[in-house]
């Protein structure tokens, strides 16, 4: 049973291709270690990644969204990224 309480937190986080701002749910553990997260924004989808939530528009191809992804993790800023 997982009854340790988790914290859902809204965020708002750019596209990591282009930008583009996008609303999603984050769910924290009580430790704050990434959970699960979800685009609530149209058009965007969360990018898998252990450590952060990331999001990418639906119209970008894999090809696109990978080196993005690996620019992403390399930088390691904590705070949500302003245009
Ligand atoms: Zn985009």
């Amino acid at each position: 049973m997982n009854t340790s309480e988790k914290k859902i937190v809204g965020e708002i986080h750019g596209c990591i291709v282009c930008a583009k701002l996008y609303n999603i749910l984050v769910v924290y553990t009580p430790e704050g270690k990434l959970l699960d997260c979800t685009v609530t924004s149209p058009g965007g989808h969360i990018v898998p990644d252990e450590r952060r939530p990331l999001v990418a528009c639906d119209i970008h191809s894999e090809e696109e969204i990978e080196p993005a992804h690996k620019r992403a993790q390399s930088t390691n800023t904590e705070e949500q990224e302003d245009d």
